[in-house]
């Protein structure tokens, strides 16, 4: 048995089936056992045809009563068939399936699967599958339902399937050690492969499912945890001096550090000049003052004669950060310069140039920086800020441009600790915990839709007063299905009806960066009072004046970008408010305003959020760059996740480079990983 063998070779897959299984990602016999079920449907309890209930789709078995009828409707034909059980009867129907004419044999039993309908106690399933009743292909069992192509139907994947799995069964090499098995109660890799695609029963499926749940789990935190091993001890990095005193810039700054800031700093500093190159996340909440950190580390890089790159996911935050840095650096004689898509050639080609001869000391900007013909004479220290937009790959790209430059991933979305260690687990992790004092909380209130009146009004003070405003709304586009305002209609609603005495913008992710980075800075320049706006404006941008934010259907948001987006206001002295209109009075809805309206703690929002929502929405706007799982659900399997985590620890302090007899097959894994991986 081979598992790398292609699957055309598998019994059932012909040049056409290739392509498409093809397209699912299954090329060989080890890619089809490994695509698993995406749910299942328990056909294996029959239902007395009297009990079926419209609309739902169960099992019958019962007997035909005549002879298959074949009539055409309007260029269709119909196939009807009379069956009942002891309990009553039922009409069932097809379309367009005119080979079944001689398949049934009156007065024989069969069992068919499909769904009800019942009209007036008349009775009939529609289009459904079947077997004879001594059969179980498509009934009489529990029938894994895959994620499918367009044109690959159910039954053909599970004919393949079972096809596949008949080669291996049996067959299988265990892939987790003894130990581990043992220690954790998992069943082998042969009954674990069989049942996750035809279990038994339901428990049985649990079982297995448990089994590889753990094996993935286990096998992406031992290789982020090995990478951030071999970061350590393999490669030399940059040892930056310890006459660089990041001091010289915190003298510079008009406030007093955090507490946070300066632990935060301390471990930068010693990271940076020690010879191991640094892989830190640096966490922290939105307005913890993230910025001067970057500022601090790349000025002990550039005094000890390299350059800095810090990239941003935005241009209008790029120059932003080009802004702020300037204010303190070039006082002390550090050459900062901008690098984004916006600028004219000219200037980019004399940027590049210095940029090669080491003229220029940081570089700050977007994706451009990424691009091949951005050279540096000698990149030391590599910043990346909101890292959530940007994966690992851009990550390590631009890392590339330099010799085992540091690297600094800074990012706003907290992240509960267990769910940081799988998902940056190759990162020593710091968090500035505190934000700057003084600081006013927004004060957040949850209203219903009745109450536009009154935010109206409320709104309108503010700007009277001189401030700005923001008002989110979730979708570009309008969505009838989801009832979602669409930013251009709340555009008009708000200039022509509600506001038309105030200057009144939009802006959203489709326009083009010049449009958006335009708006941006007439908005920031006082030149708009109120921004309509889509969750673009979500990532970092400081406009000290607006102070009130209003969001449109606020339960359509998750908690973190709530949270996020409520960050954008109270960046300067005035009381800033955050109105939350919400529709629905689900008790998941009223729970969730009243977490965002009593807390303004970002780890305390997150935690929430996890627990409200799941993780694949905790992720929903953050979806890039981070690890996909095949099976494992980060937030249903935390309890697996946090004995995977406990355990991968132990193992690699015990045996770090997997070296050791009983753990050859976790080494396998890890391989495995690293040949896949690159996407986490
Ligand atoms: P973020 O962590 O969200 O990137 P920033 O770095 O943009 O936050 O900081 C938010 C604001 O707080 C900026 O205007 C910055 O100058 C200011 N700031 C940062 N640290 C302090 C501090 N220790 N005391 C007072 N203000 C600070
Ligand atoms: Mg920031």
């Amino acid at each position: 048995m081979e598992l790398d063998k292609d699957v055309k070779y598998i019994k059932g897959v012909g040049p056409n089936r290739v392509q498409l299984l093809n397209k699912l990602g299954i090329y060989t016999l080890k890619d089809l056992i490994n695509y698993y079920p995406r749910t299942y449907e328990d056909r294996s309890i029959p239902k007395n045809i009297a009990n079926c209930v419209d609309g739902e789709e169960v099992l019958i078995e019962a007997v035909v009563c005549n002879k298959l009828s074949d009539v055409r409707l309007q260029g269709k034909t119909m196939q009807k068939l009379q069956v009942r059980d002891e309990t009553g009867g039922c009409t069932i129907t097809w379309f367009n399936q005119s080979y079944l004419k001689n398949k049934f044999v009156i007065g024989k039993k069969y069992k068919f699967y499909g769904k009800i309908s019942n009209y007036f106690g008349k009775i009939t399933m529609n289009s459904p599958v079947f077997d004879e009743k001594e059969k179980n292909f498509n009934t009489g069992k529990i029938i894994p339902i895959y994620p499918l192509t367009y044109q690959l139907s159910q039954n053909v994947l599970r004919k393949i399937m079972e096809a596949g799995l008949l080669e291996v069964e049996g067959k299988l090499k265990e892939t987790l050690p003894n130990y581990i098995l043992e220690n954790y109660k998992l069943v082998g890799i042969n009954q674990a492969i069989k049942q996750i695609h035809f279990p038994n029963e339901l428990k049985d499926f649990d079982i297995a499912r448990k089994r590889l749940v753990f094996e993935e789990l286990l096998s992406t935190q031992l290789a982020l945890l090995s990478l951030k091993n071999s970061y350590k001890n393999e490669e030399k990095g940059i040892a930056f001096s310890k006459d660089a005193k990041m001091s010289d810039v915190i003298n510079e700054l008009p406030f007093k550090l955090t507490k946070a800031q300066l632990r935060v700093l301390e471990e930068i500093d010693e990271n940076m000049e020690s010879e191991k190159p640094m892989n830190r996340l640096l966490q922290g909440d939105v307005g913890s003052g993230k910025t001067v950190v970057a500022m601090c580390a790349a000025y002990k890089a550039v005094k000890c004669g390299y350059q800095a790159a810090i990239m941003a996911p935005t241009a209008i935050l790029a120059a932003q950060h080009l802004e702020n840095f300037k204010n303190i650096l070039e006082k002390l004689n550090v050459k900062c310069e901008l690098l984004t898509s916006g600028i004219s050639k000219k200037k980019k080609e004399s940027i590049l140039e210095q940029l090669q001869k080491g003229e220029i000391d940081i570089l700050i900007g977007t994706h451009a920086i990424i691009e091949e013909n951005v050279q540096f004479k000698n990149l030391g220290l590599v910043v990346t800020d909101e890292q959530h937009r940007f994966g690992v790959k851009q990550r390590t790209k631009i890392a590339e441009k330099g010799k085992n430059p540091d690297v600094l991933v800074m990012t706003a979305t907290p992240i509960p600790r267990t769910l940081a260690l799988i998902l940056y687990g190759d990162l020593d992790i710091s968090i500035i915990d505190e934000l700057p004092p003084n600081r006013k909380t927004v004060e957040t209130f949850a209203v219903n839709k009745n109450m536009t009146e009154r935010v109206n009004k409320f709104v309108e003070k503010q700007i009277q007063e001189g401030r700005q405003a923001y008002i989110v709304c979730p979708l570009v586009e309008e969505n009838e299905e989801l009832d979602l305002k669409s930013v251009e209609t709340l555009y008009k609603t708000y200039k022509n009806e509600i506001f038309p005495q105030y200057r009144v913008e939009y802006i959203h992710g489709k326009m083009k960066p010049k449009e958006k980075d335009d708006i941006m800075e007439r908005f920031k320049l006082g030149k708009i009072d109120i921004l309509i706006s889509t969750t673009v404006i979500e990532v970092g941008v400081d406009v000290p004046n607006s102070n009130i934010m209003v969001i449109e259907n606020a339960e359509r948001f998750g908690l973190a970008q709530l949270h996020q987006l409520r960050g954008r206001v109270g960046r300067g002295n005035y009381q800033s408010y955050c109105i939350l209109k919400y529709e629905g009075k689900g008790e998941t809805v009223r729970e969730r305003m009243k977490i965002m309206c009593s807390t303004n703690d970002g780890f305390v929002i997150s935690e929430k959020d996890l627990e409200l929502r799941g993780s694949g929405d905790f992720f929903g706007t953050m979806q890039h760059g981070l690890p996909e799982f095949k099976i494992a659900n980060l937030f249903e399997d935390m309890p697996i996740l946090k004995s995977v985590q406990s355990v991968a620890i132990k193992i690699l302090d015990n045996d770090p480079t997997l070296e050791k007899e009983e753990n050859v097959l976790l080494k396998e894994l890890v391989k495995d990983k690293f040949m896949k991986r690159i996407e986490i």
